[in-house]
């Protein structure tokens, strides 16, 4: 367990389910560039996001980092530990911000 595994364990032992939902939905609230500030220690980062002042930074990192095994990506098949999910593929950060643009 990493440590934003830890905290949110603690959370759920202790019945804060807002805060655990607030957790569980970061995947959805944090684009792939943000991910990566927040991998590379970007201080601005929590004024941005509009954080609660329970989060640290601390947290955030442990969340950043906590799955960062690489993916292929099917659009380009290169292999990145930043992108999305759609409909159960992986789109890395990059293809996935080109797609965003054409729309
Ligand atoms: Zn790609």
């Amino acid at each position: 367990m990493n440590g934003f595994e830890e905290v949110l364990t603690e959370l759920k032992r202790k019945g804060d389910s807002e805060k655990v939902k607030y957790l569980e939905g970061l995947d959805k609230r944090i684009t792939p560039s943000q991910k990566k500030r927040i991998q590379e220690n970007d201080s601005g980062i929590l004024q941005e996001l509009f954080a609660p002042k329970w989060v640290s930074r601390e947290l955030l990192y442990a969340w950043a980092t906590k799955n960062s095994q690489k993916e292929t990506c099917v659009l380009c098949a290169k292999q990145d530990e930043l992108g999305m999910h759609v409909k159960g593929k992986f789109i890395c950060s990059n293809c996935f911000i080109e797609i965003k643009h054409k729309k």
